[in-house]
């Protein structure tokens, strides 16, 4: 991936829609609240609607109740929604049809390697076909374009090769379940999202997301991709790397913020209504660091 020159102004969009897509793979970690942060300030700073989105698509990682503990963690950090929030798993006949649309104009092609055939980086053996005696196991989008460029907010101009790391990727499993690229296009789209934030880790994904946009004929979103905590051993807090919960708290609220580098309201404003509202108001992209 390379990254150009600093931020390039581009104007918010007029009308703005974010959200925050959480996975309910475990309670809000400190990771979490600062995208959840970030996008919710991104947004409302600029008089925009912040939507949230379960992402419960891979059910095997779900837990119980994890989402209704999401919920009630933004509630309690000051973090209230727009409408009503949206669950993956009731959506699936846009997924249905959106692929359906790929496989008509000839983007998807059914994909008979294991994951361990697979490998990291698909060699795209399957395009020609499925081989002798293989099964269908999922659907790949056939890659065409060797770069894609966006400009993000916060991180600036990137370019990237979509292949890299993953090469035609999958959109869905031969037994059912779409994958995570496909949804959250199709999501972001019929929800009217207008400019995604999220952490870094997901930009790789950007433009795999960006090419499915253009495909299906979806207008292309803003990005800004913001900076993700890590543990005192550099890896990314998440359910895996045994990130703990966080419950609402000012102190934390006030480490998210600084995390993110952006203004702390003076020791005056103590709780968590008034820091929000604060944060609001000083919100500026430009104070948050890159990667
Ligand atoms: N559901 C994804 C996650 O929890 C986030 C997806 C996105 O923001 O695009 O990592």
């Amino acid at each position: 991936m390379v990254q150009d020159e600093p931020y390039l102004e581009t104007a918010p969009p007029e009308f703005y829609r974010g959200r925050f897509a959480p996975s309910p793979t475990g309670p809000l970690h400190f990771g979490s609240l600062v995208s959840a942060l970030g996008s919710y300030l991104d947004a409302k700073s600029l008089g925009g609607e912040w939507l949230v989105r379960i992402e419960d698509l891979d059910q095997d990682r779900n837990q119980p109740g994890a989402d209704s503990e999401i919920l009630r963690c933004l509630e309690g950090f000051g973090l209230w929604w727009d409408g009503e929030v949206v669950y993956q798993t009731h959506r699936q006949e846009l997924y249905e049809f959106a692929f359906e649309s790929l496989r008509q104009m000839g983007l998807v092609y059914p994909c008979g390697c294991t994951r361990s055939e697979a490998a990291s980086t698909y060699s795209g053996r399957c395009r020609a076909g499925l081989g002798n005696g293989k099964k269908e196991r999922s659907f790949r989008y056939k890659i065409n374009e060797s770069i894609v460029i966006f400009n993000d907010f916060i991180q600036g101009k990137i370019s990237q090769d979509p292949a890299f790391g993953s090469g035609d990727f999958v959109v869905k499993r031969a037994d059912g379940p779409f994958a995570y690229q496909l949804a959250v296009v199709v999501d972001d789209y019929h929800q009217g999202m207008t400019r995604i934030v999220r952490g870094v880790d997901l930009m790789e994904s950007t433009p795999r997301q960006i090419l499915l946009q253009r495909s299906l004929g979806y207008p292309q979103i803003q990005y800004a991709h913001l900076p993700i905590a890590r543990n005192a051993n550099g890896e990314k807090l998440s359910k895996q790397t045994r990130a703990p919960a966080v419950m609402p708290n000012p102190d934390t609220l006030l480490a998210a913020l600084e995390f993110l580098g952006l203004e702390s309201p003076p020791a005056e404003e103590k709780n968590i209504t008034e820091i929000i509202k604060f944060s609001i108001q000083h919100f500026d992209v430009k104070r948050i660091s890159k990667k």
